[in-house]
């Protein structure tokens, strides 16, 4: 826990640095795309746990809401263009719904399928 969290770090020469915070989804590695907070769990705790859930990550699980609240945040790939109002900001309701690690309806492993498929193909 030596680590602090900021948004913003001076980087070894003194120039700012803008560093996006990881995004909370399981696997997800985007560090571009813009951020958005988890809903406040005073005022809407169904919609953070939706949030949570669909974040499928542990860590998350285990955290207190206030500080996933404060700490966390979910990057712009993960929302429909329906979901984002004008201001970039979300609209009421919206849980993050695209590229996430459950094994809801449609399974991602058709790519990983054909690898496998193409690796045993191929020795
Ligand atoms: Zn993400």
């Amino acid at each position: 826990m030596a680590y602090r969290q900021s948004n913003r770090q001076y980087g070894a020469e003194g120039k700012l640095m803008v560093r996006y915070r990881s995004c909370s989804v399981m696997g997800c590695e985007d560090k571009f795309s813009s951020r958005h907070r988890f809903p406040n769990p005073a005022n809407n705790l169904d919609l953070f746990q939706k949030w949570v859930l669909a974040c499928g990550n542990e860590e998350l699980i285990n955290m207190p809401p206030e500080q996933i609240f404060r700490t966390k945040r979910v990057c712009h790939i993960h929302f429909k263009e329906c979901d984002i109002g004008s201001n970039m900001l979300l609209n009421r309701g919206i849980v993050p719904s695209l590229f996430l690690p459950t094994i809801t309806d449609e399974p991602r492993s058709t790519l990983a399928t054909d690898n496998v498929v193409l690796i045993l193909f191929r020795s």
